[in-house]
């Protein structure tokens, strides 16, 4: 039953008058609770905003006693509002004192009023207060009444979004909405970063929220809903998607585009006054808010693919792009994503990033890798920070503990900046040795050299006196570019990199695409298991047009210089030959040209294939130089995808039967007298790379940031007892469970700063 006054959308255009009056936040909510009341015949009407102390704080009230605004609060869960902040659901009660949650508050004067009828105010799933109407006599709220009422609280979620209403809450308290909040997740690279949160794919902001005219918001919902199913229909068909899991996901979301139940809500609030944009937010905070308080994972799952679909609405609705702008980023940047791919990251401007925070994503991933490169702080395994967040935000990334701080208050922040320059003061001294010697305290002599892939990265070989680049992982420049590069695009690289640091090798390794490294403008293939896929040399051998395009420019680039080509994922020793062979009748190619050459040519291979191990007695005398790539190795010899974190823990590269593998291919790597790096990220954790010495490792290769703490270690490490230590802990290993410990007590004892 509405009032004479005509109905929800009569309310909405009165309200959207007074959003816009030029009056305090007060006199704007006393406004509203007033009109609210009137429209809907109620002698009650009243807001309740949540504080950041879990208080629902009265904050304006047409009925109740005036003298109990922001006197009156309760706790959530307390009393019929704080249920309906609890479960973030409307309540509709005819006789709300005999509610067995009915708590009374004798200065609201409220005993006189017999039915009830609150909602939850809600944004993004989180709930930021409750409104209430109340009505003396018995009465039953209508379908319709609720719904309004609903409608009504997004306009007020808004309020209490633009930060306005904190000023109308008791002076030193917060609005929940800018609570601060302590989450926390797995590190992926190390650092801290203090910043302000930019989202990787921008929440729409939905700025027209009444609608001027429903038949035509009615329209415009329904030819946004054909447009994005049939968007969904066109990905599924395309001939680019094979059967798989990439389809299964598509089909789920087809499902949910055509679910009816969720299509008449859309249309519901449509009718209820509001724009297309803002019933489909409206109607995705509470399915958020819903789902979020469930814990079966499935359905949280459902509730990524209804965001998901929400989101492609907005974006036909309103033509907003779909990705953050790189151009208007701010300084210290700290980019939050739902999960992100290495190029994506690549595209930030590296001078304005601070840190990354994802929802999924590990340490073995390459978005972690590059996060690495890139010498920012990053998290990954942050459930739902999405939801918790708001651009802009201030978010403080500690990746030395795996802690996320949003909005922090004021000590939190001074302690964290004062961590920064700790470290910053570490690095400084770290540089200060830069040029004293690596070797061991029993003298013997250790190569770090640095993990690179773009040109930005060499100034690092300088200062942090890498001796140098173990690993130039050519592929970074592929993931940047909208098409391929051009043979002369990448001799250029090589060159630069060749010249900006000569005097000191790098080892070029080709093109390593494939698994999660996809290039943008390449057919995606879609693969039940990419990782074990189509992938580097597999790529390069069966398009060997596009590997002997890079071989040339790096002949070219390599003319005069000393060059190391290496070549990653080699399973047998007939794909290194084959491999070998590209490269001679490359060689062969530019002596009929008469071009110069490199003065020294040599090849290599990663070791990162497990049956490359059986084939190292054939493998180690056709080649120059072998690298073991840890990353990959560890994942196959443990059957665990790098990239997955749930099973990121369950296994540590501490344990006997990696070390033993790692042990055997220094063991045969020597007795051919081939020099073996290792290039995977556990040589740049300094526990790890100790235990690499331990089992023969004399070369490493990491990320820049890594080299000093790697040094330090070095340094202090005595090679004559940790030998024997890690021999026998190695030896009477049972299993493979973690020696992780053992080891840092050794490191410990002997003040080994690990
Ligand atoms: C590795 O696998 O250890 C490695 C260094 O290569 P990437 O991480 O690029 O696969
Ligand atoms: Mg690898």
């Amino acid at each position: 039953m509405f009032g004479a006054l005509g109905g929800p959308r009569l309310l909405l255009r009165r309200l959207r008058e007074v959003m816009v009056e030029p009056i305090s936040p007060q006199a704007r909510l006393d406004k509203i609770v007033v009109h609210i009341a009137a429209n809907m015949v109620a002698e009650v009407c009243s807001v309740y905003v949540l504080r950041a102390d879990g208080r629902l704080e009265l904050s304006a009230t047409e009925g109740l006693n005036r003298e109990a605004v922001h006197l009156t609060t309760m706790r959530t869960g307390e009393g019929l509002v704080g249920l309906i902040a609890e479960t973030a659901e409307p309540l509709a009660l005819s006789d709300a004192q005999r509610h067995p949650a009915f708590s009374y508050r004798p200065e609201t004067g409220e005993e006189i009023y017999s039915s009830f009828l609150g909602v939850p105010i809600l944004r993004g799933g989180n709930t930021l207060g409750v409104l209430v109407v109340q009505n003396r006599a018995h009465r039953t709220y209508s379908e319709e009444e609720v719904e309004a009422l609903q409608t009504t609280a997004m306009l007020l979620a808004e309020m209490i979004a633009s930060g306005e209403v904190q000023s109308v809450v008791v002076p030193g308290s917060y609005i929940a909405l800018r609570r601060p909040l302590a989450l926390s997740g797995t590190p992926i690279a190390d650092g801290v970063g203090l910043g302000h949160v930019v989202l990787h794919e921008p929440r729409i902001v939905v700025k027209q929220l009444v609608a001027e005219d429903i038949k035509r918001e009615t329209e415009r919902l329904d030819t946004a809903i054909e447009a994005m199913r049939q968007s969904i229909d066109r990905l599924i068909d395309s001939r680019v998607m094979g059967p798989g899991e990439h389809r299964e996901v598509l089909e789920t979301f087809r499902m949910f585009a055509h679910d009816r139940g969720w299509l008449r809500r859309l249309r519901e609030a449509v009718t209820s006054g509001l724009t297309a944009e803002a019933a489909v937010e409206r109607v995705q905070n509470d399915a958020r808010a819903k789902l979020q308080r469930r814990t079966e994972p499935y359905l949280r799952e459902r509730l990524h693919d209804l965001d998901d679909l929400a989101n492609r609405l907005l974006h036909q609705l309103t033509g907003q792009s779909y990705v953050t702008s790189h151009e208007d980023l701010p300084a210290n940047a700290i980019v939050v994503a739902r999960t992100m791919g290495p190029a994506a990251l690549l595209e930030y401007d590296r001078t304005k990033l601070r840190g990354l925070v994802l929802e999924d994503g590990s340490a073995g991933s390459h978005v972690a890798i590059v996060a690495r490169a890139l010498g920012i702080a990053a998290i990954g395994g942050v459930s739902n920070i999405i939801d918790f967040v708001e651009p802009g935000d201030a978010i403080i990334v500690d990746a030395t503990t795996g802690d996320v701080h949003v909005r922090p208050p004021h000590d939190v922040e001074r302690a964290y900046a004062e961590k920064a320059r700790m470290r910053a003061r570490r690095q400084e001294q770290y540089r200060k040795f830069r040029d004293v010697p690596t070797v061991t305290r029993d003298g013997t002599r250790i190569d770090l050299g640095m993990n690179a892939g773009l040109l930005v990265d060499l100034q690092h070989v300088e200062e942090t006196g890498a001796s140098s680049i173990g690993l130039f992982r050519t592929e970074f420049q592929f993931m940047l570019a909208e098409r391929f590069p051009r043979m002369r695009e990448q001799e250029a690289l090589y060159r630069a990199a060749l010249e900006q640091i000569s005097g000191k090798p790098i080892t070029f390794r080709t093109l390593d695409i494939g698994s999660d490294k996809h290039l943008p403008y390449m057919t995606k293939i879609d693969e039940e298991n990419p990782a074990l896929g189509w992938r580097a040399i597999r790529i390069g051998l069966d398009r060997p047009g596009l590997l002997r395009m890079q071989l040339r420019g790096l002949l070219h680039a390599g003319a005069g210089h000393r060059l190391r080509i290496m070549f990653p994922m080699i399973a047998t020793v007939e794909e290194f030959e084959q491999a070998k062979a590209l490269v001679e009748r490359e060689i062969a190619h530019l002596r009929r040209h008469g071009r110069a050459l490199p003065h020294h040519l040599e090849l290599g291979v990663m070791v990162e294939v497990p049956s490359l191990l059986w084939q190292l007695d054939e493998i180690c005398p056709r080649v120059d130089f072998l690298s073991v790539g840890s990353n990959d190795l560890v994942q196959y010899l443990y059957a665990a995808d790098r990239e997955n974190k749930r099973i990121s823990d369950r296994y540590d590269v501490l344990s006997a039967p990696i070390l033993r593998a790692l042990k055997f291919i220094v063991d045969k790597a020597q007795a051919a007298r081939k020099p073996v790096t290792l290039c995977g990220e556990i040589g740049g954790r300094p526990l790890e790379a100790m235990a690499l010495l331990a089992i023969g490792f004399r070369s490493l290769s990491m990320s820049a940031a890594s080299i000093g703490p790697v040094k330090a270690m070095v340094l202090a490490t005595d090679l004559a007892r940790l030998e024997p230590f890690v021999a026998e802990l190695i030896a009477e290993s049972h299993g493979s469970s973690s020696l992780r410990e053992k080891l840092r007590r050794f490191a410990e004892e002997h003040t080994i700063p690990v």
